[in-house]
């Protein structure tokens, strides 16, 4: 299966560039309010209870950075974090989404926010798009990955809660879930699949976006 894989160098590199706990910068909850587009941005989008908050933390070694919760569709805001030492590299942490029991207005302003920030933020790197490794790709996630395809936003799919799963129902999932982007023009064919519980896939989406910001200059 093919799992993004990268050499001890740029693991190293990822490793670096998350060696202190990332900071929080700014809580966005509409357009207005995002900084100037300035440098790299790296956005982690998925359904509502996915472990996007969870994995964050992970990522950035800042327990309580990301807000986790079992109450699915709390957040609303686009939420800046960025490295210490590395001020132009930031995280941006979207909105949960797919909430059955959310207000049809809230599903609305979910839409056009994260629509338009798609759409017009020129130094968006990447997407990292949160999947359930027990549930696969659903509906809404095709939904999303239509509107990143139309808006030629690039993303990366990332399985999440590995270690809730058996090692051959992984392997399934993985198999169906690339089967799934085959047919999506702006994915990025690698996926990675990560426990914020074991620590598993955690160093290689560090190298992933060290990778990222070296390409960009940044
Ligand atoms: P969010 O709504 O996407 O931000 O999801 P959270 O990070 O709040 O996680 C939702 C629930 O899943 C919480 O109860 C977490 O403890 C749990 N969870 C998140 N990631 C993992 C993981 O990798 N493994 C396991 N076993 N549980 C996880």
């Amino acid at each position: 299966m093919p799992q993004a894989e990268y050499t001890p160098d740029e693991l190293a590199l990822g490793e670096a560039l998350f060696r202190s706990a990332w900071e929080f910068v700014l809580s966005a909850p509409s357009l207005e309010f995002l900084p100037p587009m300035r440098g790299l941005e790296i956005a982690f989008a998925g359904r509502s209870n996915v472990g996007k908050s969870s994995l964050i933390n992970a990522l950035c070694k800042h327990h309580g950075l990301a807000r986790t919760s079992n109450t699915p569709g709390r957040t609303q805001d686009l939420n800046y974090f960025r490295a210490p030492q590395h001020r132009q590299v930031f995280i941006v942490d979207m909105p949960g989404y797919g909430f059955a029991q959310a207000p049809k207005d809230k599903v609305q302003a979910w839409t056009n926010l994260v629509r338009d920030f798609l759409r017009g933020r020129q130094n968006l790197g990447r997407v990292f798009l949160l999947i359930d490794a027990r549930h696969g790709v659903k509906k809404v996630d095709v939904e999303l990955m239509e509107l990143m395809d139309t808006s030629a936003v690039s993303y990366q799919v990332v399985l999440t809660k590995a270690d809730k799963i058996k090692p051959h129902e992984l392997a399934q999932v993985f198999a169906e879930t690339e089967a799934a982007i085959a047919r999506h023009p702006a994915a990025f064919p690698f996926l990675v699949a990560t426990s914020s519980e074991t620590g598993a896939g955690i160093a290689e989406l560090r190298a992933a976006i060290a990778l990222l910001a070296e390409e960009r200059r940044v």
